[in-house]
């Protein structure tokens, strides 16, 4: 496969900055803090990496089972539950709100991951490991039937935006936000393997889902969008990065099975990584796209 030997800058490698975690999840950089927040899904607590003290610490536990986390344009959190199968705001001071758990009068089902779009709506994806995995939430039923994505937005509420997927999982938008990347960490798509799709915005709606790219070993779950439309993909073997047209540019190993990515970093270009009980960083020569 190809190498984009640009991307990684000369001597830069992976290096484990945290372990001790049971399934590592949902990463994100938080420029005010200098510091990475991530996801111990079945240990049910949040956890901390700070740039300034290279330590990591608990940043909250009994914590229902969060997965996946965006910042939002006000410095709050958007975060996903399982456990209270709702999308929620963590703000600066601490303090968790629901921001919405029901679509119509069902319960969604597990929220995994959140993106934020060009509109300043959210955009979740929710297949069903939060209530069908008991270490990774409570048993409970698909109230609404399937797994969709959704999209949020304080105008509209929430609408479901595609439903054609088995398990969606990992969500980004391309540059501008005129596309949707969306991962499935099962199903049965063209052959052998897990597919990332792809998906044309057009406002809240999305349409002409289409296969974008198949990871080979494990499956796709968190992705990320760099600035320049390529996509980072986590992989049981690893991150595969492809162009914006499908073709994989670069292959970077990972000692663990990675689970999800994000860009940050005083300047931007730092890759943090989720590996089931690790994060992982290495610099980049990029940065994350904005939405
Ligand atoms: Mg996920």
């Amino acid at each position: 496969m190809a190498n984009d030997s640009d991307l990684i800058p000369p001597g830069a490698a992976i290096e484990r900055l945290a372990t001790g975690s049971t399934w590592a999840e949902g990463p994100l950089w938080i420029p005010d803090e200098g510091a990475v927040r991530w996801s111990d899904i079945p240990g049910d607590r949040i956890m901390r990496w700070s740039a300034a003290t290279s330590e990591a610490s608990v940043h909250r536990s009994g914590v229902e089972f969060t997965n996946g986390r965006m910042l939002d344009r006000d410095g709050s959190v958007v975060q996903c539950s399982h456990g209270r199968r709702r999308l929620e705001r963590e703000m600066p001071d601490g303090t968790v709100a629901e921001i919405v758990s029901r679509w119509g009068e069902h319960r969604v089902n597990s929220p995994n991951d959140v993106a934020l779009a060009p509109d300043g709506s959210y955009w979740f994806t929710d297949p069903d490991y939060g209530i069908t995995q008991p270490r990774e939430g409570h048993p409970g039923i698909r109230e609404y039937g399937g797994c969709h994505v959704f999209r949020w937005s304080e105008v509209d509420g929430l609408t479901s935006v595609i439903d054609d997927m088995d398990r969606p999982n990992g969500i980004a938008f391309s540059p501008g936000g005129g596309t949707v990347y969306v991962t499935d960490t099962a199903g049965q798509q063209e052959g052998p393997g897990r597919w990332i799709r792809v998906y044309d915005v057009s406002g809240s709606r999305a349409s002409g889902g289409r296969l974008f790219a198949r990871i080979e070993v494990g499956a796709p779950d968190g992705i990320a969008v760099d600035v320049e439309g390529r996509v980072w993909s986590s992989a049981g073997d690893g991150i595969h990065v492809f162009s914006p047209y499908g073709s994989e540019v670069l292959f970077i190993p990972v000692p663990e099975v990675v689970s999800n990515l994000c860009f940050g970093g005083d300047d931007g270009t730092e890759l943090f990584i989720t590996a089931t009980t690790s994060l992982y960083r290495i610099r980049t020569s990029t940065t994350a796209a904005r939405s």
